[in-house]
C-alpha cells in the first residue's frame, strides 16, 4: 500500500513500519539484543537482533503493547536470556525499554533490565528511574530527575554510556547525565527482563527492550520515542494525534490588509478539539470546546502583522442551540479581550461575528480563544482586517472562495492517477473491497475522508464488528478478509479490527490509500458511466481527481451514487411497496439515528470521584421525566448510571445526511439530557450520586442515511423465508434490528422491531447500481429496504459484501465488462473465487476446476473419528455446517506430529498450496475478534507445520511455519512436479488434534 503524499505523510511512515518500531530508530547497527515481545506462543521470546539471545520465560502474560504485544510477569515469573558475549559490551552501551507503570512500588526498585555486575535499568526509591553500570569493579548509579509517572502511560526509558558519560533519557529527552569513563565490567550473569533474578518485580507491561553495544545518539532515541508514542496514541484513539501540525500555515496577510487565520493554523489547541467531521458542510475544520460543562484551556497562536494600524476582528462561529447560547467564548488579541461574546447569534448557522477594533503594532500578534462554558463552543476562522467596511461572506461557496483568496491556496485540481478500481469510503466494506480488488491484480485507490481507515470501526469511533455469529448463529463467523484481519488484530492486541486492516493493506502493492480526502463530485460520460471522482483535502482544501474503470461506493451515504445520478432510496418504504409486514403503512423519511462514539465510549462515560457530584443540566437539555417508566425498563438501563447505551439516540427525523453537525449536536443534547435525568430523576440517582460526567465523545457514528437501488432490492421476505439466490456471494444472519423512530423519547422501548431470522445469502444484484453501469456498492448503502437494512448493516456483513464487490470489480476490469456483465456471464467464477478466498456462501462448495486437489485421494496419520475423516478436506466446504464437520482432525490420543496426505491421480505441476485451519468460527466470544490475552491464538488452530511435496522419489519441504494463528494460509513456491502433498502438523495452539478444513493445490 502507498499512502498519498501530503498531509498524510506521517501516518504513512508510521503505518508502514507498524510492526517494527525499532527500525524507526534508524540505528539497528550493533544492536546486541532486541526483544519485541511479539512472539505470542510458547515460552521463548525471540531476539530479533540476530544474536540468538532468546529470552526464555515462565509465568508471564501477553497484553497490549505499543504496536503489538507487550509482556508482564506473573507471580514467580521470569524472563531470562543466558549470558553471551554479545550481552557484554565493554566500551559503550544503550539499554532501552518501554514501560507502562501502574503505581509501582519504587522502594522495591521494580526492574526493567538486569545483568548483575554489568548493567541495570529500573525504578529506584524516590520515584526515579535508575541506570546502573559496573565500571572498574565499582557500581555507579545515575538517577532520573523525573519523578512524576502517570498511571498506565507508556514511557520510553533509555540508559546510555559512551565511555565519557552515563546518560538517562525519558521519552526522548535527556533527563540526567554524569561523567564516567572506563570499560563496562563483563559478568557471567544472565540478562533478566522485568525482574532482578527473582526479586524486584516489575508487575506492569514492558515492551521493545533493546541492548546496544554503543550509545545511541539523542536524535536516534528521539525518533524511537516519537514512533512509539505515536503508536501508543493511535491505540488510545486520540484523534488529535492524526492532525499533522507539521504542515500548518503561519498566518499572514496574503492579500494586503487581510489576515485569515484558520482554526487549524493555531499553534496550541489547548483544550479545544480539532473537529474535522463536518468540513463538507462547514467548509473547513473548526475548533470545538468539548469540555462537558467545564471551560477548556485556551487555544493560542501568533500571526504576523506586517503593517501597524487599526484592525477589525471577525470570528466565524456557530450558536448550536439558538436562544440558549450553550457554547460561548472570547477572543483576545495581544491580551486585549474583544467586547463581543461569540456563539451568541440567534441562528443555528455558521456566521461571522464582528469582534470590534484593535490597534496593532507590526510584528507577532497573539490570538487567544477563551472558552466560557465548556459546552461545545466552536470557532472556525478569524479575520483581522484593516478594511473597516469589509464583511466576510456567510454563504458556504462564497466563504470557500474567500478563504482561498485570503490564504493564497490555489484552486487547481491535480489528477492523482488512473486506476482500475476506485473505492470511496473506508469502513469495513471499503477496506475489504479495496484489499480484495488489489489482491486480484487491479490497480486500486481507496479514498477516505477521515484521517484513518475503519469507518465506524476506526480507532476514533470503535464500533465493534458484529455479524451472524453474534446473533446466536452456529459456526457463523465470516471467513475471508474479515477473519484474516481479525486474527491479525487479535494476535497483535490491536485496538480495533481496522488497525489489523491497516497492516494488511500496507502489504498490498496494488493499493494506494488517500486519507482526509472527501469525494464531492463525479465526472460522467454519456450513458451515465463514471469516468473519475473529484475530491478535496479535508484539511487544506486542495483539489484532486481520480480516474477509474470501476467505482465502488462504500461511503455509507451513497455519495458517489448521488453525484453520479444513481437511483436512490431513503427513509421507510410503505408496507405495500415490498409487502413487508414490519414496514409502516405510509412512507416517510425516517432514518435510524447514529450515536456518539469514541473508541470505547458510546454516548457518554462517567467516573466515580468518591464524593457527591451534583449535576444540574443546562437550560437546553430536554426533560425526559415524562418517559421515566419506559427508560427504566430498557435493557442495559442498569448500567447507564455509568455509561451510555446504544439507544441514546436522536429522533429519526433528524437529518444525518445533509445536516450531520446538527445530528451530532442533537446526540450531545440526548446524552446530557439523559445524564440530567439519571442524576436528578431516575431511580439510579443514588448509584450515580458520586459519578461525574466525563467529556462526551464528539464523533457521530452513523447508522442509516441513503441506499442505492440495484438490479435487486433485498426485502423482508427474502430474509424471513431464506430465499435461494443463484447469485449469492456471502452470508449474513443478524436479526431485523430496527430502532424505534422516537429513539430516546419512545414510550414503546428502543426497538421498532427486532425479528430473528435464519442465516441467509446476499445476492450480488443488490451490490451494483441499476442505472450507473460501472458503480458497485457495499456497506449500509446497498440495495435493500429499510427493514432489510436491519440485518445487512452490521460490519461483519458489510465487510463480507466489500470482499465480494472488490473481487467483482477486478473481474470487471479483467473481462472488460461491468457488474451486470459479471452477474450475467461470470457469476459462477465470482462465487468460486470468493470461496477460494475463504468467503462462505451457504449451499455452495468448491468446484474450482483449477484446484488440482479436488479429485485427489486423501489419507492421514490418524483420525479423531469417522466424523473428522481425512476425506473431509476435499468436501469443498470449509466450516462446520449442521452435523457435517468438513474437517480432518487427528486422534487426540496420539502425539504430534500428525500428517495429512493428498495424493494426485497422476503427478501434476504445483506452485501453490492453500490451507484452511480451524480458528473456531463457532465461538460467540470470539465473534468480534475482540478477544484478548491467552486467546489471541485459538487453541484449535495449527501452529507449527510443514508442507511437503513428493516428486515420486523424495519429499521436499516447500513451507515450514512456526507460530501460525491464521485460518487461511497460502504457500507459493516454484512450480514443481508432484504426486503427493503432505501437511505435517508439529504443534497446535493447544488442541490435542491437528485440524485442517481444506487443502487446495494450484499451478497458477
Ligand atoms: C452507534 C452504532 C452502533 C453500532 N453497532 C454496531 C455493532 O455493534 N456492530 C456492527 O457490526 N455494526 C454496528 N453498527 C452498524 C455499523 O457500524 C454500520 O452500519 C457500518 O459501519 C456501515 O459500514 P460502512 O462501511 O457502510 O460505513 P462506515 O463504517 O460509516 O464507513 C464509511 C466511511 O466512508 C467515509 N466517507 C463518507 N463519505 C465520503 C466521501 N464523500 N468521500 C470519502 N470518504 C467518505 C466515512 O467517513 C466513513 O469513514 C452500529 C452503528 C452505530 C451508528
Amino acid at each position: 500500500m502507498k499512502i498519498a503524499e501530503g498531509y498524510s505523510k506521517r501516518v504513512c511512515a508510521l503505518l508502514s513500519s507498524i510492526l517494527t518500531i525499532a527500525s524507526m530508530a534508524g540505528a539497528s547497527s550493533d544492536v546486541r539484543a532486541h526483544w519485541t515481545m511479539n512472539d505470542g506462543a510458547g515460552t521463548d521470546l525471540t531476539d530479533s537482533s540476530g544474536n540468538g539471545n532468546t529470552l526464555v520465560g515462565k509465568n508471564f502474560a501477553y497484553s497490549q503493547g505499543l504496536n503489538s504485544a507487550a509482556v508482564s510477569l506473573k507471580t514467580d515469573g521470569e524472563l531470562r536470556a543466558e549470558n553471551s558475549e554479545s550481552l557484554n559490551p565493554a566500551d559503550a552501551i544503550t539499554v532501552e525499554a518501554w514501560i507502562r507503570p501502574w503505581e509501582p512500588n519504587f522502594q522495591d526498585s521494580p526492574t526493567f533490565v538486569f545483568k548483575d555486575g554489568s548493567y541495570v535499568l529500573s525504578f529506584v526509591p524516590g520515584k526515579k528511574v535508575g541506570f546502573r553500570l559496573w565500571v572498574g569493579g565499582k557500581e555507579h548509579l545515575l538517577s532520573s530527575k523525573k519523578t512524576d509517572w502517570k498511571k498506565s502511560v507508556w514511557y520510553h526509558v533509555v540508559g546510555a554510556y559512551d565511555g565519557r558519560k552515563m546518560r538517562l533519557y525519558v521519552d526522548g529527552k535527556l533527563d540526567n547525565e554524569v561523567p564516567m569513563s572506563g570499560k563496562i565490567d563483563a559478568s557471567d550473569s544472565p540478562v533478566f527482563v522485568g525482574t532482578a533474578n527473582g526479586k524486584h518485580f516489575l508487575w506492569n507491561p514492558i515492551d521493545e527492550v533493546r541492548i546496544f553495544g554503543r550509545a545511541l545518539a539523542v536524535d536516534e532515541i528521539n525518533k524511537a520515542t516519537l514512533a512509539g508514542k505515536f503508536e501508543a496514541e493511535r491505540m488510545d484513539a486520540r484523534h488529535a494525534a492524526f492532525f499533522h501540525k507539521g504542515e500548518k500555515r503561519k498566518p499572514k496577510a496574503v492579500v494586503p490588509g487581510y489576515i485569515w487565520v484558520d482554526a487549524e493554523d493555531f499553534d496550541e489547541y489547548g483544550g479545544w478539539w480539532m473537529e474535522t467531521q463536518f468540513v463538507p458542510q462547514v467548509g473547513s475544520p473548526y475548533m470545538l470546546a468539548a469540555g462537558t460543562g467545564e471551560p477548556v484551556e485556551d487555544a493560542v497562536t501568533t500571526v504576523n502583522v506586517e503593517k501597524p494600524g487599526t484592525y477589525k476582528l471577525w470570528v466565524r462561529n456557530r450558536n448550536w442551540v439558538k436562544d440558549h447560547n450553550p457554547g460561548t467564548f472570547n477572543v483576545s488579541v495581544n491580551g486585549k479581550k474583544s467586547d463581543t461574546v461569540f456563539g451568541t447569534e440567534p441562528i443555528e448557522e455558521w456566521v461571522w461575528q464582528d469582534g470590534g477594533i484593535f490597534e496593532l503594532e507590526a510584528g507577532d500578534v497573539e490570538l487567544k480563544l477563551h472558552d466560557l462554558t465548556g459546552w461545545y463552543g466552536r470557532c472556525d476562522a478569524i479575520i483581522l482586517t484593516r478594511d473597516m467596511y469589509y464583511i466576510p461572506p456567510f454563504v458556504l461557496e462564497g466563504y470557500k472562495g474567500e478563504q482561498r483568496r485570503l490564504t493564497g491556496r490555489g484552486a487547481a485540481e491535480k489528477t492523482e492517477g488512473d486506476y482500475d478500481v476506485v473505492v470511496v469510503g473506508a469502513g469495513a466494506a471499503g477496506i475489504n473491497a479495496a484489499i480484495s480488488s488489489a489482491r486480484m491484480g487491479a490497480k486500486t485507490a481507496l479514498i477516505q475522508n477521515r484521517p484513518m481507515i475503519g469507518g465506524n470501526n476506526s480507532t476514533e469511533m470503535g464500533v465493534p464488528i458484529l455479524g451472524p455469529a453474534d446473533f446466536g448463529k452456529k459456526n457463523a463467523r465470516e471467513g475471508g478478509l474479515n477473519e484474516e484481519i481479525g486474527r491479525l488484530r487479535s494476535f497483535n492486541f490491536m485496538q480495533k479490527w481496522s488497525n489489523g486492516a491497516e497492516v494488511i493493506a500496507a502489504g498490498e502493492k496494488n493499493l494506494t490509500i488517500f486519507l482526509n480526502t472527501h469525494v464531492y463530485d463525479v465526472e460522467r460520460t454519456e450513458g451515465n458511466r463514471i469516468v473519475a471522482v473529484r475530491a478535496f483535502d479535508m484539511i487544506d482544501g486542495h483539489l484532486s481527481r481520480y480516474e477509474g474503470k470501476q467505482f465502488i461506493d462504500c461511503t455509507g451515504d451513497a455519495w458517489v451514487g448521488y453525484y453520479a445520478g444513481a437511483e436512490l432510496m431513503r427513509g421507510r418504504e410503505p408496507r405495500w411497496m415490498f409487502n413487508e409486514s414490519n414496514a409502516p403503512e405510509e412512507a416517510d423519511i425516517m432514518t435510524m439515528s447514529g450515536a456518539l462514539m469514541h473508541s470505547h465510549t458510546l454516548g457518554y462515560n462517567s467516573v466515580d470521584t468518591g464524593k457527591p457530584e451534583p449535576f444540574s443540566g443546562p437550560d437546553w437539555v430536554w426533560d425526559l421525566s415524562f418517559n421515566t417508566t419506559n427508560l427504566q425498563a430498557r435493557k442495559g438501563y442498569e448500567k447507564t448510571h455509568k455509561s451510555g447505551s446504544w439507544w441514546h439516540e436522536n429522533r429519526n427525523d433528524v437529518d444525518d445526511l445533509w445536516n450531520p453537525e446538527a445530528a451530532r449536536d442533537g446526540l450531545i443534547r440526548v446524552s446530557v439530557s439523559y445524564w440530567d435525568w439519571i442524576k436528578n430523576v431516575s431511580d439510579s440517582k443514588e448509584k450515580a450520586a458520586n459519578r461525574k460526567l466525563l467529556p462526551l465523545p464528539v464523533t457521530n457514528a452513523k447508522r442509516e442515511t441513503v441506499r442505492l437501488v440495484g438490479d435487486f432490492v433485498l426485502k423482508q421476505d427474502d430474509l424471513v423465508e431464506t430465499v435461494w439466490f443463484e447469485d449469492a456471494i456471502g452470508h449474513g444472519g443478524w436479526g431485523l434490528d430496527i430502532h424505534h423512530p422516537d429513539a430516546i423519547f419512545s414510550t414503546e422501548g428502543p426497538f421498532d422491531f427486532n425479528t430473528h431470522i435464519s442465516m441467509y445469502n446476499v445476492p450480488f444484484r443488490m451490490l451494483y447500481s441499476k442505472n450507473v453501469p460501472n458503480l458497485m456498492m457495499a456497506g449500509r448503502n446497498v440495495s435493500c429496504t429499510h427493514v432489510a437494512l436491519g440485518t445487512v448493516r452490521v460490519q461483519g456483513t458489510t465487510g463480507m459484501m466489500g470482499q465480494a464487490v472488490g473481487t467483482a470489480a477486478a473481474m470487471c476490469v479483467r473481462y472488460g465488462t461491468d457488474p451486470r456483465g459479471i452477474y450475467q456471464k461470470h457469476i459462477t467464477e465470482l462465487q468460486q473465487q470468493l470461496l477460494k478466498d475463504d468467503q462462505y456462501i451457504i449451499g455452495l462448495r468448491n468446484e474450482d476446476l483449477n484446484d488440482l486437489a479436488l479429485d485427489a485421494g486423501v489419507s492421514a496419520s490418524s483420525e479423531k473419528s469417522a466424523l473428522f475423516s481425512a476425506q473431509n478436506v476435499l468436501s469443498g466446504v470449509s466450516r462446520i455446517v449442521g452435523d457435517q464437520m468438513n474437517m480432518w482432525a487427528s486422534d487426540p490420543a496420539q502425539d504430534m506430529p500428525q500428517w495429512l496426505e493428498v495424493k494426485f491421480r497422476k503427478p501434476k505441476e504445483v506452485n501453490a498450496v492453500y490451507l484452511t485451519f480451524d480458528t473456531d468460527l463457532n465461538d460467540a466470544k470470539r465473534a468480534t475478534w475482540e478477544w484478548k490475552d491467552d486467546e489471541r491464538m485459538p487453541p484449535e488452530c495449527v501452529r507449527d507445520y510443514q508442507v511437503q511435496l513428493f516428486d515420486g522419489s523424495i519429499w521436499t519441504t516447500v513451507a515450514a511455519v512456526t507460530g501460525n494463528y491464521q485460518r487461511r494460509r497460502i504457500h507459493r513456491f516454484p512450480s514443481t512436479k508432484a504426486s503427493k502433498i503432505k501437511v505435517v502438523v508439529n504443534a497446535t495452539n493447544g488442541d490435542q488434534s491437528a485440524r485442517v478444513y481444506e487443502v487446495r493445490a494450484y499451478n497458477e
